[in-house]
């Protein structure tokens, strides 16, 4: 298991008000990575059966819009979420079962913020997304 950080601070460095609802969206997500909004409304009902549905949605947008949670929608999926952020990392999609993993840049922090030409723009994040297919999905039909 990856060591727990510590919610209630994060929380606060933001300026958000400390919810159980909140801090419970955030452990949900941070042990399930490219979570969708079921699975995180699921999750967290496992410990907090008296939220809505709305509360749940509420609080992934307060959180994405903070910057704590990192929303990602690649093409023809569901919103997935996840607390690993500001790294600038990159994610394979399965083309076949939508599976979903984590790719560190390949050199160095952040490589590929260097656009080879930024139209004058303050480029503070790249979205790149590898498409193809996964083992288990290679292994199925091969
Ligand atoms: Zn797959
Ligand atoms: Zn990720």
């Amino acid at each position: 298991m990856p060591e727990q950080p510590d919610f209630t601070q994060m929380l606060r460095d933001v300026g958000l008000r400390v919810t159980r609802p909140r801090l419970a969206v955030m452990d949900a997500l941070h042990r399930h990575a490219h979570a969708d909004t079921d699975t995180v409304i699921g999750v967290v009902r496992q410990g907090l059966p008296e939220v809505s549905h709305q509360a749940i949605y509420d609080t992934l947008r307060a959180l994405t819009s903070t910057g704590l949670v990192r929303k990602i929608q690649p093409l023809g999926s569901v919103a997935r979420y996840e607390t690993r952020v500001a790294d600038n990392h990159h994610h394979v999609v399965c083309r076949t079962c939508g599976s979903i993993s984590d790719v560190d840049c390949t050199i160095g922090a952040a490589p590929c913020l260097q656009a080879s030409d930024d139209h004058g723009f303050h480029i503070d994040e790249a979205e790149v997304i590898f498409w193809g297919q996964c083992p288990d999905c290679i292994a199925a039909s091969a």
